[in-house]
């Protein structure tokens, strides 16, 4: 797989419907939220966003599959790292293709908005941005 640049990726800023960012701040904080449940939350965050893209999504919760999108069934899996990122790097396979670049640009450049605090207290490694 060729995955793009940190460089690449916020060569080129993306912005977004105000309705999806909106969502995104609603979600956040629900899932700041300790009681909340996480796998339930990205559920509806995948939902909601298939809604707004007018392209719906399926969902599979298998936690030993890796986080993925499957194009022939157009399904997204969310796996044991629940992550927000991978979630959105997924969605945007599902709505835009299999651009490694697009993906990237649309689910960080998201995140960015979005979280700016977490996004902070991240770190690049290579086309990943893991904890610190
Ligand atoms: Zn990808």
């Amino acid at each position: 797989m060729n995955y793009p640049t940190k460089k690449q990726i916020l060569s080129k800023e993306i912005i977004f419907k105000k309705e999806t960012i909106d969502l995104l701040l609603k979600f956040k904080e629900k899932w700041s939220k300790k009681d909340r449940d996480k796998r339930e939350l990205l559920t509806y965050l995948v939902n909601d966003l298939g809604v707004i893209y007018k392209k719906p999504a399926l969902i599979t919760l298998i936690e030993n599959k890796p986080c993925q999108y499957n194009l022939a069934t157009q399904t997204i899996n969310i796996d044991k790292s629940l992550s927000i990122i991978s979630t959105l790097h997924e969605f945007a396979h599902h709505l835009m293709g299999r651009s490694e670049l697009i993906a990237c640009r649309w689910s960080i450049w998201l995140f960015i908005k979005t979280f700016p605090n977490s996004y902070k207290k991240l770190e690049w490694k290579g086309h990943l941005l893991v904890k610190k």
